[in-house]
């Protein structure tokens, strides 16, 4: 399973996170997602990769604005190497 983090701008409440939720669901090959309105994260999560452009269509449809995190690390496993090198204080 790939799980894929993204940022997106302008959810407020639960239904907001429901509104993007049903937007992203529509997206080929997404069989998961999880929105916070809290720390503006939604994660996709799909077996095959998902088009990033399909995810960031989907949420503007819905009226929000999505961002693809930058850095690669899926928020579930930052304790990866990278992760934990480009971490650790000097
Ligand atoms: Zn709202």
């Amino acid at each position: 399973m790939i799980s894929k983090p993204y940022k997106v701008d302008g959810m407020c409440c639960g239904e907001c996170e429901m509104a993007v939720l049903d937007a992203v669901a529509q997206a080929r090959g997404v069989e998961a997602a999880e929105a916070s309105a809290r720390t503006g994260v939604l994660v996709i999560e799909s077996s095959l990769p998902v088009d990033t452009l399909d995810v960031l269509d989907a949420v503007k449809n819905a009226g929000f604005t999505a961002r693809l995190f930058l850095c690669e690390h899926p928020l579930s496993s930052i304790d990866s190497d990278s992760w934990r090198s480009s971490a650790t204080d000097a």
